[in-house]
């Protein structure tokens, strides 16, 4: 079976380029606020691409780095300032902070009309509710190429591995408001292979090279892979085995598919937030 590879990295681009062409056409130029407490090398490569991405579009990026001993209060005051600046439209908090810090305060603590990564309680509970303010950026992005795809989701069966809040979590709620049956796996599921057969829709998001081989995969499936790790041979690699092409009807690869489509879509919910806020 020939497997159409889901090209992510140009549909990126087509996106960004429109949030560019409408941003050229605004006064206010919106503008995004980047907060990297700490270190984290990894943090730092996404908080960089990220404002890369803001700029490239036109857009104002204002970053805010504090050092890894910054206490929760120092960052909760850092917040509420960004909270009132009326020259700051998008918030977006890098996580993971540093454990002296409670994720959960912080990100509950960004103004939820500037939450451009959808991760406050009250952005979460409108996904879950059904009507979404903002949507995290990565089961945006996942929603948006199964679209372009043209896959229709309505009663098919989508199976998701990992239920993180980031990922797995959202996207499932995404899937169910756009009516497919949707099963959940996480690490304590019995069987994996199991349920990621019955999917006509697999979609995974573990970090874990490989977990999901080709006998795990039921023939014509679509398999969106959220994954990234290292694999062993110090590539960027998914979740998904090769051999997982021989298999599926569609498949998004790594790099190229999903990954792209996440700054994408913060570039949107940013330029959504500005909008809301008055810019034009
Ligand atoms: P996470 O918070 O570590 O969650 C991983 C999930 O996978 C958990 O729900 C965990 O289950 C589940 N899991 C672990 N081992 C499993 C197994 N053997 N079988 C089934 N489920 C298993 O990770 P995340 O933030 O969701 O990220 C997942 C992957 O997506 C990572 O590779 C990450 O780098 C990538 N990612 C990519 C982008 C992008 O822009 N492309 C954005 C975000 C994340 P439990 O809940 O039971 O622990």
């Amino acid at each position: 079976m020939s497997c159409r590879i889901i090209d992510g990295k140009s549909l990126a681009e087509k996106i960004r380029g429109g949030v560019a062409a409408e941003v050229a056409l605004m006064r206010v130029k919106p503008c995004l606020s980047l907060v990297l407490v700490g270190e984290d090398p990894a943090s730092k490569v996404y908080v960089s691409m990220k404002e890369v991405a803001c700029l490239g579009a036109g857009m104002k990026s204002r970053n805010i780095k504090l050092p890894e001993n910054t206490s929760e209060e120092k960052l909760l005051a850092e917040i509420r300032g960004l909270n009132a600046d009326k020259t700051v439209h998008g918030i977006l908090v890098q996580v993971p902070l540093p454990k002296q810090i409670s994720e959960a305060a912080v990100l509950g603590a960004v103004a939820p009309e500037k939450d451009v990564d959808g991760f406050n309680p009250c952005n979460v509970g409108k996904l879950q509710g059904g009507t979404p303010a903002f949507v995290p950026a990565t089961p945006k992005g996942i929603m948006r190429l199964l679209k372009e795809e043209g896959v229709a989701l309505a009663g098919k069966h989508a199976v998701v591995v990992g239920r993180s809040n980031i990922v797995g979590k959202p996207v499932a709620s995404l899937l169910l408001a756009a009516d497919a049956t949707v099963t959940q796996c996480h690490s304590k599921t019995k069987d994996l292979a199991a349920f990621t057969k019955q999917a006509d829709i697999l979609v995974v998001a573990v970090g874990k090279p490989r977990l999901i081989t080709k006998e795990m995969v039921k023939k014509g499936a679509i398999v969106i892979d959220a994954g990234t790790s290292k694999g062993t041979d110090g590539k960027l690699a998914g979740d998904v085995d090769e051999g997982v092409r021989d298999i599926a009807s569609a498949i998004t690869p790594v790099p190229g598919g999903v990954g792209p489509m996440t700054i994408a879509m913060l570039l949107e919910n940013t330029l959504r937030a500005a909008r809301a806020q008055g810019c034009r």
